[in-house]
């Protein structure tokens, strides 16, 4: 494998880890405020962060590139109100496709077709992600600012479960 996409692939093991890690900082100040669906949401994206770390952590793996696995970095955030988490939330994901298409790109130039392969699926996961974080904003401005919206709010977001990635490597 190329040296430089093996360098951003290792590298982005780590930012998945770090978004886990900030993600179940958000359920954690969800979890205080007593929004538990709110919680719930972020502690199974947290979840969701954890397996797009080790999809490439896998990948690294499979094409026989051993891995370096480096700190993970404290959640950088500052508490506000219960909007501040989901605009994190929607800034994060635009850093993270930033970071997608940066591998791509890198792919791409060194003709690495079966990386390119792998990272169409977290090319098209970024677009879903980025709807998502979106999406808890209009809705929390819609129905938050209000007790009895917020209440139906927590309440859907509590049915969130966990299903694992759809990507098989
Ligand atoms: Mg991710």
């Amino acid at each position: 494998m190329d040296a430089k996409v093996k360098a951003l692939i290792n590298d982005q093991i780590n930012k998945e880890l770090y978004s886990a890690y900030l993600y179940l900082d958000f359920s954690n100040y969800y979890e205080a405020a007593g929004l538990d669906g709110f919680a719930n949401w972020y502690k199974i994206q947290a979840q969701e962060e954890r397996d797009h770390a080790l999809l490439f952590y896998q990948y690294l793996q499979n094409n026989g590139e051993p891995v370096t696995l480096e700190a993970v970095a404290k959640p950088e955030w500052t508490r506000g109100n219960n909007m501040t988490p989901l605009q994190k939330a929607l800034e994060h994901e635009q850093y993270v496709t930033s970071l997608i298409n940066g591998i791509y790109a890198a792919a791409y130039e060194v003709h690495d077709f079966r990386t390119m392969q792998v990272l169409d699926w977290f090319v098209k996961e970024q677009g879903e992600e980025e709807k998502n974080a979106s999406d808890m904003i209009t809705k929390m401005e819609l129905f938050g600012g209000d007790s009895k919206g917020l209440y139906m709010l927590n309440s859907e977001l509590k049915t969130r479960a966990y299903s694992a990635p759809s990507l098989v490597l």
